[in-house]
């Protein structure tokens, strides 16, 4: 392991002043970033532990809630406001990792974790996102567990984050301080595409530091469902997830939020499966008009066919989940 220092910081100024410093990284849970630093896929030389920030807050109000950034998952996922507001936030939380890594990990920590690719985390192995210009092991290796969405030649990698999805369905947003001052940046806006840049997973710049997450109140969100398919009932990523909102009135679909997690290789919105369910029945089969759009566009690689058609079902599901809330 790279030899690093350590600063702790006690407000959101001293840590973007120190993060200012060359090779930085900000530390709250650690449950990915000391992962990182011991397989060799991280190596900050000064470590800017921001654990006594005071962002732990869990606020709700009228127009919806604010998550500090260091507001532990667990304390997220129990809070009884949310998980009547917003189910599909609450779900996403508790489908993720385990009740001890919960217990630790950050809401901003979260939304930054990198990919679970096995190759980005084997030094021995090329990889773009950890080594640019290395090439992408992924593409002729095994790629069971990859996208098949928003793919590009030099990465396939999966986002991993759960709570990320539910977050972009219910249009959320991210609140982040830098040396240029505060900004707003849309969850559907903040993680990136691979490109030919796959080492830069969202749009923040170096040194910014996430401040709040922002989910506003509507009835999809109170409405709203997370479903998680895995290889294992716990402990594991997502191989398909999707969260489902919906507003129903007399039977129709007044208003529908759909994102899927485990197919892109950023938490992906599915704005056209939305379309084609908005102003219909709430049914089985507009459900199944909706997981048709869903999968329109998947480029399945050598070994994920599978989640296509898993992505189907799941949609489904998760709507008829929600439909049953509404
Ligand atoms: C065994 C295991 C299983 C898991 N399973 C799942 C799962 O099923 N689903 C899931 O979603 N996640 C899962 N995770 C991932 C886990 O949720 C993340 O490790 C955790 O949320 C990261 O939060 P943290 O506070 O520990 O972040 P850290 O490890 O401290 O930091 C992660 C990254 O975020 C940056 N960072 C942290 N906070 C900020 C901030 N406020 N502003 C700017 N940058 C910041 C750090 O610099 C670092 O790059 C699993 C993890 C483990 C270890
Ligand atoms: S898919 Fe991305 S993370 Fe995985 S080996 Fe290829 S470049 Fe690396």
């Amino acid at each position: 392991m790279q030899p690093f220092d350590y600063a702790r910081v006690e407000s959101a100024a001293a840590a973007i002043e120190s993060a200012a410093t060359p090779g930085a990284a900000f530390i709250a849970g650690g449950t990915d970033l000391m992962q990182l630093l011991k397989e060799g896929a991280a190596a900050p030389r000064h470590l800017v532990d921001i654990n006594h920030l005071p962002c732990s807050e869990i606020v709700l109000g009228q127009d919806g809630l604010r998550l500090g950034a260091l507001a532990r998952m667990s304390d997220v996922a129990d809070h009884p406001e949310v998980r009547q507001r917003f189910p599909a936030v609450a779900q996403a939380l508790l489908a993720s990792a385990s009740p001890q890594v919960r217990n630790m990990a950050s809401i901003g920590g979260n939304l930054l974790q990198r990919t679970r690719c096995t190759y980005f985390r084997d030094r021995a192995m090329p990889c773009n996102k950890r080594a640019p210009g290395t090439g992408c092991s992924a593409l002729e290796g095994d790629n069971r567990l990859h996208a098949i969405f928003g793919t590009s030649e030099h990465c396939v990698a999966t986002h991993p984050s759960d709570l990320a999805v539910a977050l972009v369905a219910l249009d959320a947003s991210v609140l982040v301080q830098g040396r240029g001052g505060e900004r707003r940046i849309p969850m559907t806006e903040f993680h990136r595409m691979p490109g030919d840049a796959p080492e830069r997973d969202t749009v923040l710049e170096p040194g910014e530091l996430i401040v709040a997450v922002l989910v506003p109140a509507c009835i999809a969100a109170a409405r709203s469902h997370y479903l998680k398919i895995r290889d294992r009932a716990s402990f594991e990523f997502a191989l398909v997830s999707v969260a489902a909102g919906l507003q129903i009135y007399r039977g129709r679909v007044q208003e529908v939020r759909l994102a899927a997690g485990g197919v892109g290789t950023r938490p992906w919105r599915l704005g056209g499966a939305e379309d084609v369910l908005r102003g219909k029945a709430a049914s089985a089969e507009s459900y199944r008009a909706a997981a048709e759009r869903a999968v329109e566009g998947a480029h399945p690689l050598a070994m994920n066919g599978f989640k296509v058609e898993l992505l189907r079902r799941a949609v489904r599901r998760a709507l008829a989940g929600a439909g049953e809330l509404a």
